[in-house]
Parts: C-alpha cells; sequence; structure tokens
C-alpha cells in the first residue's frame, strides 16, 4: 500500500502522458517559450504499463487518470488505455482533457476500455475562449463532448477556472448550459501553478464568489460531507437536485487531509502532491534494471514523505519548480 505518515492511503493514481498541449490557457501556460521534455525522457507506452501494473498489483492503486498536457495528444493512447484495462485487478480509467481531439478518439478509448472523461471547458462564448486558450478551438472542444457522451463516456463531467474580468460572468451560464446537456459542472479555484508564476491571490475567484454568482440564478443545498470522501469537490444540489455542481477549492478549503493521490510525470517521477518541491525519479531506477519490488519500494517511500497539507493560502508557500502541465494535472 501506499501510506503516508498521517495515515492516508493513496488509491488514486494521476499518469500524465505528455507535457504538451494544442491549447495555451492563460492560467496554465504562456504564449510562448515552453520548454518540452525530450522523447527519451518521457516514458515510453510500455514503461507506463508497467508502472501502471506495478501500482495497482502491488501498491493498492484502484483508479488511474491519464492528464498532461493534453493527453489525446501522445499518439499511443488508446493502446496504454487498452492495456491499462486488462490489468488484474482492473482499475477503473478515466482522462482529463481538453476535448479537443475526443471527436476522433471517443469510439477508440471506449472499445478499449476507458470508463469515463473530465472536459474542461471554462466559457461558451468563442471570443472569450480564444482569449483564455490563445486558441480558436471552441467548436471542436463542443464536438468532442457529443462525441464523448455517443461513445458512453458517461456521466461526462466538466471542469471550469473561472478568471476575473474574463469569464467570471459565465458561472451561471456555464452551470444552465451543464445541466441542459447531463453534464456534471465543476469549478476550480484558480492554483498558482501556471509555468509564467503569474497567480496571485486576489486574481483568483474563491469558492465563495463562485457560489455567490451561482446563487443569484439557482438555489444550492450542500450534499452531506459524508458524500464527498476522499473526492476534492464539494458538491450542491442545484434546484432541489438530482442535478449537481461541485467546486474545487484547493485554496481557501483545501482537502489534503483526505487527499488520496499519487502522482507519475511523463518522464517517470512519482509526485506525492500537485505542490511537493521533491520527486522520486522511478524512470532511472526502472532504466536501469530495477525489479518491480525495487520500484515498489521506492513509490513507498516517495508517499510516506507527503506532508500534510499543500498550504497555498499560507504566507510562506512557494509555488514548485514544475507547472501543472509538466506534473500532470
Ligand atoms: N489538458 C487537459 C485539460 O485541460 O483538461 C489536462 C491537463 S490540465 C493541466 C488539467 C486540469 O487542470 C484542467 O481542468 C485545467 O483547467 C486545470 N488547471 C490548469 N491550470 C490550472 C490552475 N493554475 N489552477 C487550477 N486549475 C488548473
Ligand atoms: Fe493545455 Fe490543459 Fe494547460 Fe489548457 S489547462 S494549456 S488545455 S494542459
Amino acid at each position: 500500500m501506499l501510506l503516508d505518515t498521517f495515515g492516508r492511503r493513496a488509491v488514486d493514481l494521476r499518469v500524465s502522458l505528455t507535457d504538451r498541449c494544442n491549447l495555451r490557457c492563460t492560467y496554465c501556460m504562456p504564449e510562448e517559450g515552453m520548454q518540452w521534455l525530450g522523447k527519451t525522457d518521457l516514458l515510453t507506452d510500455e514503461e507506463i504499463v508497467r508502472l501502471v501494473g506495478l501500482a495497482v498489483r502491488d501498491l493498492g492503486v484502484r483508479e488511474v487518470r491519464f492528464t498532461g498536457g493534453e493527453p489525446l495528444l501522445r499518439p499511443g493512447v488508446v493502446g496504454i488505455v487498452r492495456a491499462c484495462a486488462e490489468l488484474e485487478p482492473r482499475p477503473e480509467l478515466s482522462i482529463t482533457t481538453n476535448g479537443i481531439g475526443l471527436a476522433r478518439t471517443a469510439d477508440a478509448l471506449r472499445e478499449a476500455g476507458l470508463d469515463r472523461v473530465n472536459v474542461s471547458l471554462d466559457t461558451l462564448d468563442p471570443e472569450t475562449f480564444f482569449r483564455l486558450s490563445r486558441r480558436r478551438r471552441l467548436p471542436d472542444v463542443l464536438a468532442g463532448l457529443a462525441a464523448a457522451e455517443a461513445a458512453g463516456l458517461t456521466p461526462v463531467k466538466l471542469n471550469a477556472v473561472l478568471m476575473r474580468g474574463l469569464n467570471d460572468h459565465e458561472a451561471a451560464d456555464l452551470l444552465a448550459w451543464s445541466l441542459e446537456h447531463g453534464y456534471e459542472l465543476r469549478f476550480i479555484e484558480q492554483m498558482p501553478l501556471d509555468a509564467q508564476h503569474g497567480w496571485t491571490r486576489s486574481g483568483m475567484i474563491t469558492a465563495e464568489e463562485i457560489l455567490e454568482r451561482l446563487s443569484a440564478r439557482f438555489t444550492l443545498t450542500p450534499e452531506p460531507a459524508a458524500a464527498r470522501g476522499a473526492a476534492p469537490a464539494e458538491r450542491w444540489l442545484v434546484d432541489g437536485g438530482p442535478q449537481r455542481v461541485g467546486v474545487i477549492a484547493s485554496v481557501t478549503r483545501p482537502f489534503c487531509r483526505d487527499c488520496d493521490r499519487t502522482r507519475l510525470t511523463a518522464d517517470g517521477q512519482v509526485r506525492n502532491c500537485l505542490f511537493a518541491r521533491e520527486e522520486t525519479d522511478l524512470r532511472g531506477a526502472l532504466r536501469a534494471g530495477a525489479s518491480d519490488a525495487e520500484l515498489g519500494a521506492l513509490w513507498r517511500a516517495a508517499m510516506w514523505g507527503k506532508k500534510a497539507g499543500a498550504g497555498i493560502d499560507n504566507p510562506e508557500f512557494l509555488q514548485p519548480e514544475r507547472p501543472m502541465s509538466a506534473i500532470g494535472g
């Protein structure tokens, strides 16, 4: 098992398939100048499957989510999903994506064994989408969402980050649209994980502000805390339910005490937290011929050292060196 000194057990593995992306969301990356990992830095498809296999067989991981960067840019993504779906015990498999590649891949991913998708959608307005992501790809995202639903990758969940003065006026519209389409929407507080280190506390739209904006149009009833488990989103029934909306308040209401995550970067580093300042190199050990038992011991030791909390809202907080797109969001 992957335990830490605070008694938490990591059962949910996030695997980054690439640090590259076809968008440039302003809260994530600068327009230009990103330093991408080299081809030989990246784990191969076989190396990823070996490490995921070790995690589910020997380390108690039950859920695997592929992310990035944009995971659908990885040529071998369908094969990786297929191989992971054949593992024993079979983990639950999902992907977090900007949705652009889904129209092309949703059927193949479903057939390979993918269970669900989370699609990031911050706005329904093409011009705002362009200002936010610096690319004119909103129609591709919407086509991707429809393809995911048609392929049965359900329930489709949506992630939205609100930015002050850019798309924060759209909170209620996004929720109305999601309800209409049967998608479950979750708002994520903007975190200091952008490559250009441009995050400010005052620029962030807090969970409280998000709820205020939603409450102007909808009646929100909190779901009992017990229903949340280790899920980062706090959820509310909308207009009496059954549909819900979630808010992931990583900054103002952190959920570190219940965190059950472990992370593997595209270049084979284990991170015990999004905000960790240390990584454990599994790729080097793996390529030097380490056995599964040796790799498992390294992974366990990495998790054992997990800190109590990320402390983003503390004055002494230091942003990690690597941005979200390189860690795997
Ligand atoms: N490219 C995929 C996507 O956008 O869904 C997967 C990777 S992305 C890093 C994963 C999630 O992190 C997305 O929902 C994105 O909106 C979110 N994200 C990126 N930068 C963020 C930040 N600074 N604060 C909060 N969420 C962020
Ligand atoms: Fe790409 Fe996702 Fe980052 Fe946007 S949030 S730039 S889609 S990795």
